[in-house]
């Protein structure tokens, strides 16, 4: 029996280390192993008998591969110091600092606790003890162990000082923390399943109110349209529920890959500004920003720092009464942007600010209460921020207002790409100036350049004097819409073949690219899609081949719709055929090279028409590709036999467009 006179023994505390539930590793000065716990022993799957008084590095135990020790360096060689007296000068082992007696100025002085002190703002000391893996003060990494038990460990790394102030080794915790991870792997499973789920219905009624808004179903009275508006807010609010809630266990789980470029961060804030514009007008706001001329670029994922600023703008809106101001300012801090979002609002207790980005948390105001939110935001904000190597904060008084800030780091300055695309030129159509200049901007960064038109009348007199290579085209205009420039574009020879991509706010897909619309894109512009959407529509503008035509012929008026915007999304050119009779028709007139037939139709079916292209002389060649919703007819399959390809409803859009193009290929080969 021992434990008894207070003191512990040597056997007892080697005991005590052993029961400990965790792993334990103790290695000496040198880096010997000086014990290895038996929790240690089942987790490793090592014995301790085989390790300890050995040298091996800690990286070998844990089976990772072995650190290198390149980027070590030797603090008199690195400094230029001369210090011949210094034990540590010219010696080969840059563990010299951490087990020698170092000293400045060739003094021996102090013990590893006083070195700790004066070298833990030491870039030389701080780069070795991480690549010796042998740090100042207690480190927390985590491991996943390649080799059986394959556990998951949380590894805690001490140095041991003695109450002198020396340095005597380092101790090692090991945490088995498998099964947290995976509950954890379990429960983003399972938010993201469930949130997904619940998406696709919501989607539905979404889109079934804008509907019914838009007065697509019949004429509304007012108290109709205020049923439906709290119904479309509502829904809004659980999307943005929603959002938040697969957002952060997407980030925090690492699901979500960050692009992080070199980006203007001034651009950046334009684009948020220019989403915010109403809302800010609505409440009679005033906005201020604060950006120097010149900024550096800074290194950031672009749709992650939108999502940032447009949480902290929507939140100084939603917490800041009527008539007062908002703001956004920049500023450089070193290697930093600090972008701040100011507000003179109601402003935040001390208390409430130290738990503010916190999941989950809103303060306990009535004004809180009235405003919808989930308290998911600010801690979104902060995920992404540190995930680009930033912090947040807030400054803020009650009563008087809040100011966010985070930074961002610069990125090296680079030089603006070259302007490869000199000779191209692009018309930009939208009223309102602001949003106007800052496509130009976007486009002319690319090299293109830009001619600008503010209503539709400009629009049409210049796309016929200038004829430029491609129209971005705003749908929300006074006098002429976008809707119908877009059809007097088309309907012009002179202009037909410009492409045209619509931006608006108004997502009406279906009417813009069955007016002949190349690309349909949402407001706010998002640079890097209408950026992609442009070089790729006058890449293939350049291209000197023809656009291919598809007749589609189908007696369900869904499936065309549906098939039309796809087809020309792919960049197809499409015409429609109702019943077996129009498809002869059309396959006379407007000679596609394709056609997509559908088998049951009224007048003439499928079959029919196959067996009347295949006597015609001019018809025998266009490809027939089947698309049906049910079994074939085995007693036609000599018919069936004649068409190039078959596909069965529901098919995918991608599945169908990459039969197309090989049927396509296929028939310019052969
Ligand atoms: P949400 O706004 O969805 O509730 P956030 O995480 O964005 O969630 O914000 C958490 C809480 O912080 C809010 O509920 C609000 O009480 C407070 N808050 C955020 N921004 C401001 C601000 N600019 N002024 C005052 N309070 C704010």
């Amino acid at each position: 029996m021992k434990f008894e006179n207070g003191l512990l023994e040597r056997s007892e505390l080697h005991a005590i280390l052993s029961s400990i539930a965790d792993g334990v590793i103790v290695t000496d000065r040198t880096g010997r192993i000086v014990h290895l716990s038996s929790s240690a022993e089942a987790m490793l799957n090592t014995k301790s008998d085989e390790v300890v008084g050995k040298s091996i590095p800690i990286s070998i135990l844990l089976g990772r591969e072995r650190q290198t020790k390149k980027g070590l360096v030797f603090c008199w060689e690195e400094k230029g110091c001369k210090e011949k007296k210094c034990p540590v000068y010219a010696k080969e082992n840059p563990r010299c600092w951490i087990v020698g007696d170092t000293c400045p100025n060739g003094i021996k002085q102090g013990t590893f606790r006083d070195k700790v002190k004066k070298c833990r703002t030491c870039e030389i000391f701080a780069r070795n003890s991480r690549i010796l893996e042998e740090p100042l003060a207690t480190i927390i990494e985590e491991i996943a162990l390649n080799e059986p038990p394959n556990k998951i460990l949380q590894i805690k790394t001490s140095p041991v000082v003695d109450e002198l102030g020396n340095f005597l080794g380092f101790v090692r915790t090991l945490h088995d923390i498998t099964l947290e991870r995976q509950m954890s792997a379990m429960k983003d499973e399972f938010v993201s399943t469930v949130s997904h789920d619940f998406r696709i219905p919501l989607t539905s009624i979404k889109g079934y109110v804008d509907l019914l808004l838009d007065e697509e179903a019949g004429e509304l009275n007012d108290m109709q349209k205020d049923f439906l508006t709290i119904v479309k807010q509502n829904s809004e609010r659980l999307v943005n529920l929603i959002n938040d809630f697969l957002d952060i266990s997407r980030i925090e789980s690492g699901k979500i890959v960050f692009e992080i470029k070199t980006h203007d961060i001034k651009s950046i804030i334009q684009e948020v500004v220019s989403t915010f514009k109403g809302l800010i007008e609505e409440k009679s706001l005033r906005l201020e920003l604060k950006i120097p001329d010149r900024l550096p670029k800074v290194l950031v994922d672009h749709d992650r720092i939108i999502q940032v600023l447009n949480n902290l703008v929507s939140n100084a809106i939603k917490y800041t009464f009527p008539e007062k101001d908002i703001g956004i300012s920049v500023d450089r801090k070193g290697n930093y942007v600090v972008v701040s979002v100011f507000d003179n609002g109601v402003g935040i207790s001390p208390e409430d600010q130290k738990k503010l980005f916190t999941k989950f948390y809103r303060v306990d105001s009535s004004l809180t209460q009235e405003t919808g939110g989930s308290g998911l935001g600010l801690s979104i904000c902060k995920t992404i921020i540190e995930r680009h190597g930033g912090k947040t904060w807030v400054e803020s008084k009650e009563g008087e207002g809040s100011t966010f800030s985070f930074s961002i780091p610069i990125a090296k300055e680079i030089r603006e790409p070259e302007l490869i695309k000199q000779g191209i030129r692009i018309l930009v159509v939208d009223d309102e100036p602001d949003i106007s200049r800052l496509i130009q901007l976007y486009l002319e960064k690319e090299g293109y350049y830009v001619i600008r038109a503010f209503d539709g009348e400009e629009a049409l007199k210049m796309a016929k004097k200038e004829r430029p290579d491609l129209i971005t085209l705003d749908i929300m205009m006074g006098k002429i819409d976008g809707f119908e420039v877009l059809q007097k574009l088309k309907s012009d020879s002179n202009t037909a073949s410009i492409p045209v991509i619509v931006l608006s706010v108004i997502l009406d897909e279906k009417r813009g690219y069955s007016l002949g619309a190349a690309d349909y894109l949402p407001k706010s512009v998002n640079r890097e899609k209408l950026v992609e959407s442009v070089n790729r529509l006058i890449e293939r503008t350049s291209e000197p081949e023809k656009k291919k035509r598809v007749l589609i012929a189908d007696d369900d008026k869904d499936i065309v719709g549906f098939l039309e915007i796809n087809l020309k999304k792919a960049g197809l050119e499409v015409v429609k055929a109702y019943d077996g009779a129009e498809a002869i028709d059309m396959l006379k007139k407007e000679k596609p090279d394709l056609l997509l037939l559908d088998l049951r139709m009224p007048k003439m079916d499928g079959y029919e028409v196959i067996k009347v292209m295949k006597k015609n002389k001019k018809m025998c060649e266009i490809p027939i590709i089947i698309m049906t919703a049910y079994d074939f007819d085995h007693g036609k399959t000599e018919i069936l036999n004649l068409a190039t390809s078959k596909v069965s409803k529901p098919f995918s859009m991608r599945m169908l467009t990459s039969r197309i193009n090989e049927t396509l290929i296929q028939g310019k080969n052969g």
